[in-house]
């Protein structure tokens, strides 16, 4: 056992490569893809250290390519859950001993390991099974992903710090900051490499054993993320990637007496049923579970008339059809003054005529293609309704075709009904809905922000007036977790904004935060006296 060790500086943020033309990391990128793209692999569940093959064969597909096949999984079964949950609580003894620095330098080599030989396979993986491109996928699955890491060691280690504030003569007061008893479950959403990576990293780090369950589109990189953590160290058992469905590993976690946390990102249906199920089995824990998520949104942008339209129009094309609007910070209602409209909307149709969409293996494109057809049918009905809405117009795109990939173009809808379906439900798609309030309506405009969806997600203003900036922030308070000012609502950046949403969209527990960690944590204080009393009798009591 050596002594704890306290001396993780402020970390930096992983730089972003450019993957400019000729440019080093964009030939290991080309080359990484081109050798992902040249054979099918088999992913394997993870248990306990152990590669799993077993169970249903499932094939996986570039979701702009669906005819290729990047390799396959085996959708496990319950035996696979129970496997699962005994390698954690079996692993938990010994990680939760292992001095604090030594769970951290794990971490922290998978970073540097990121950072370096794993970057271009990381990143590919991203690209081609969730058709994110370069670009998207760098600032993901590498610099997000890394920043988790470095971050939450950091983190982590400020905590521990902190300590009673008093400790008075004879007395020695100290808090120990212990795991929780018993195993973590993580459910992880398909849309970002680097959240499925932290909601199993964060508790880990944390001295807990966690069993992960990842969005079947996402595994192909989830398994690149298991080979990660394994060559920088960390031991068997402590995080079990497995592949059966999530009903079935609910059915078994929830049930279970060791069951400690919930680290869950994904819909909000999907959390509230999660809740309830917890609910339903309470006294059957141990411990009263940790339930973190971080769910949806119906993120919005709403512009003053004396607002900038150009930043206003790059904002909604970069906020609204980024890796094609599948971001839970993605805009998708925005509300212009009547005045500012032009303006806005020449810039954003001249623009999103230059915007092409394809193969994320075309480094041209800028969109690629949406997750999979469930998706792209939920997304192509909801732009068919407004086809027929007499109160929508659509000024872009309302294209789309499954052939070869499940492409669906950038759609911008213009409403006069600020509550139709469109302004008021998550698509998670490339589906931008904008209604144009008359400049002397701010006031109520902000109103009707505040009280449009149950989400409370991201939000962005745009407005030059310090008052009305000021004015904005107020009337929103509660709208969102993330709130912007002049700047399009996607693109929280670790150590920087601490991500989350309250109402509807979370539990707002900011992911790579030390807020996030705490739930991690359960802290146990210990007072010493060094001179105990040896009568019981105290002076107030003579005479
Ligand atoms: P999803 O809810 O469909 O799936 C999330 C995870 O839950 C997946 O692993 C899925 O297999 C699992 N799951 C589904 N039903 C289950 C059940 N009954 N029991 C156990 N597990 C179950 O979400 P998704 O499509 O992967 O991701 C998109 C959603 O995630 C959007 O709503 C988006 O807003 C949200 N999201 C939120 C944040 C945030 O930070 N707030 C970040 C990313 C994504």
């Amino acid at each position: 056992m050596s002594n704890a060790i306290f001396n993780i500086a402020v970390p930096y943020n992983e730089p972003v490569m450019n993957y400019a033309p000729g440019s080093p990391e964009k030939k290991a990128l080309l080359s990484a893809l081109h050798a992902a793209k040249s054979k099918q692999i088999e992913l394997p569940a993870y248990i306990n250290g152990k590669k799993v093959l077993e169970g249903e064969k499932v094939s996986v597909h570039p979701p702009h390519e669906h005819g290729h096949t990047l390799g396959h999984f085996y959708r496990g079964t319950k035996e696979h859950v129970h496997q699962a949950i005994d390698a954690a609580l079996a692993a938990k003894e010994s990680w939760a001993a292992t001095p604090w620095h030594e769970r951290a330098a794990v971490f922290l080599r998978a970073a540097d390991l990121l950072a370096g030989p794993y970057r271009a396979r990381m990143n590919a993986a991203t690209m081609l099974a969730q058709s994110k491109n370069a670009y998207q996928a760098e600032i993901d699955a590498v610099a997000e992903m890394c920043d988790f890491f470095r971050f939450n060691a950091y983190f982590l280690q400020e905590i521990y710090r902190e300590q009673p504030l008093i400790s008075p003569k004879t007395i020695w007061n100290k808090l120990e900051y212990r795991p929780l008893e018993g195993f973590v479950l993580a459910i992880t959403p398909f849309n970002f490499t680097s959240i499925a990576a932290n909601l199993c990293a964060a508790p880990a780090l944390c001295g807990n054993t966690v069993v992960w369950k990842p969005s079947e589109t996402q595994i192909y990189s989830a398994v690149v993320i298991m080979d990660l953590f394994e060559e920088a160290g960390l031991p068997p058992g402590v995080i079990n990637l497995i592949y059966t469905d999530g009903p079935e590993v609910g059915d078994i976690v929830f049930k279970h007496r060791e069951f400690a946390g919930l680290h869950f990102t994904g819909s909000t249906k999907v959390f509230q049923h999660l809740w309830k199920e917890i609910g339903m089995n309470i006294d059957k824990y141990r411990s009263y579970p940790r339930v973190v998520g971080e769910t949806g949104g119906k993120d919005f942008i709403i512009a003053h008339a004396d607002a900038d339209p150009v930043q206003v129009a790059v904002a909604c094309l970069r906020g609204s059809f980024e890796f094609q609007g599948q971001k839970c910070s993605a805009s998708s209602r925005a509300y212009i003054a009547s005045s500012l409209w032009p303006a806005v909307k020449e810039r954003l149709i001249d623009d999103l005529k230059t915007v092409t969409m394809g193969s994320v293996e075309d480094f041209g494109n800028f969109v690629n293609a949406v997750i999979d057809e469930r998706s792209f049918d939920k997304i192509a009905a909801y732009i068919d309704g407004e086809k027929k809405n007499p109160k929508a117009e659509i000024i872009s795109g309302g294209n789309y075709d499954k052939s070869e990939g499940y492409f669906i173009e950038p759609t911008v809808i213009v409403t006069t009904d600020p509550k139709s379906t469109t302004m008021c439900e998550e698509i998670f798609g490339p589906v931008l809905t904008i209604y144009v309030y008359e400049d002397d309506q701010w006031e109520e405009t902000l109103k009707l922000v505040d009280s449009t969806s149950p989400y409370a997600l991201t939000g962005a203003v745009f407005a030059t007036d310090r008052n009305l900036i000021d004015q904005a922030t107020k009337a929103l308070a509660n709208a969102a977790g993330n709130f912007y000012v002049n700047d399009k609502p996607t693109g929280a950046v670790v150590g920087q904004q601490p991500f989350g949403g309250a109402r509807g969209s979370g539990t707002n527990d900011k992911a790579g935060s030390a807020l996030n960690l705490t739930r991690w944590i359960s802290p146990r204080l210990i007072k010493e006296n060094f001179n105990a009393p040896v009568d019981y009798r105290y002076p107030f009591l003579g005479e």
